[in-house]
């Protein structure tokens, strides 16, 4: 896990419309519970180039995106997990 090939979307990871944030233990709990997860997109942005420092990465099982990780680097920020809407209302 986590070698996967890995795809630019700088252009999109700043758009939270559809997903709801949630805890870190709830992420947890989530990128455990799913041993098929795969990343399905990642961007190592350590220059700012879209914002704060970050590295992000979405995780998917099978088509169906299943979590965003936001790890924000040189910053005080706290980071930030987020899951389709239509999770969290499951
Ligand atoms: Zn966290």
């Amino acid at each position: 896990m986590g070698e996967q090939d890995t795809i630019m979307t700088g252009q999109n990871m700043t758009d939270r419309t559809g997903w709801t944030q949630v805890s870190c233990p709830a992420s947890d709990r989530i990128r455990d519970e799913h041993l098929d997860k795969v990343v399905s997109s990642s961007l190592t942005d350590l220059d700012g180039e879209y914002g704060d420092p970050v590295v992000y990465t979405e995780w998917s099982v099978g088509d169906v995106p299943l979590l965003r990780d936001y790890r924000w680097v040189a910053t005080e920020r706290e980071c930030e997990h987020w899951i389709p809407d239509a999770e969290a209302a499951a």
